[in-house]
């Protein structure tokens, strides 16, 4: 089992101090950074040292929440101790997964407007008008599209086995809704249209 590292922080050492990753001597304190991940046979702490900049290259290459230690020690260091909040939200955004999920609810999105086209025929004229007004669309739209990507989002995350925090998780839901969502409201709006077009010209 991966366990997470107690300790990622600044550099605590002598100067200068050669970077894991680029194995280049680094002589300024406050560009390295260390982690305490990594033990010997006696289980004595052996301080891990890098280039803030190289570790956090090599750790934003991981689609997962948690990058395992470069000496793979058998830990693994959360982003959340490396990045800030805002570093990691942007790094959730452009992350292959994002764009898979993407991907995803443009299918789904295009799937639900194939699925309304037999209702826009189906749908009595009438029944159309009074739906374009109804604030009820609004509602399913929104309950639908989420619901819809929050599914998306759970079987992805399932398949990439990625453990992402809850609010991180809940953000990509968010946003992967919205298309859907806009998507079925116009949709809908336009069948409304069509109906009281249609209406109109019955009268
Ligand atoms: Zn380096
Ligand atoms: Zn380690």
């Amino acid at each position: 089992m991966r366990i997470k590292t107690d300790y990622i922080g600044d550099y605590q050492g002598s100067l200068p101090a050669q970077c894991g990753i680029c194995l280049e001597e680094e002589p300024s304190k406050d560009l390295l950074l260390q982690t305490i991940c990594c033990s010997n046979v006696a289980k004595k702490i052996i301080p891990r040292i890098y280039h803030r900049v190289c570790l956090k290259e090599w750790a934003s290459k991981q689609s997962s929440n948690l990058f395992p230690c470069i000496y793979r020690c058998g830990k693994s260091i959360s982003k959340s101790e490396l990045f800030s909040r805002i570093d990691r939200t942007k790094q959730l955004l452009f992350s292959p997964l994002a764009k898979k999920l993407f991907k995803q609810t443009t299918t789904t999105s295009i799937t639900l407007i194939l699925g309304l086209l037999p209702a826009a025929i189906l749908i009595k004229d009438k029944d159309l008008s009074d739906f374009e007004n109804n604030t009820k669309v609004v509602g399913l739209a929104s309950i639908l599209g989420l619901g819809l990507s929050m599914m998306t989002c759970r079987l992805l995350y399932k398949m990439e086995k990625v453990p992402l925090k809850i609010n991180e998780y809940s953000l990509l839901s968010a946003i992967a809704s919205i298309p859907p969502t806009l998507i079925y409201y116009t949709s809908m709006k336009v069948i409304g249209l069509i109906g009281r077009y249609k209406l109109m010209n019955m009268v």
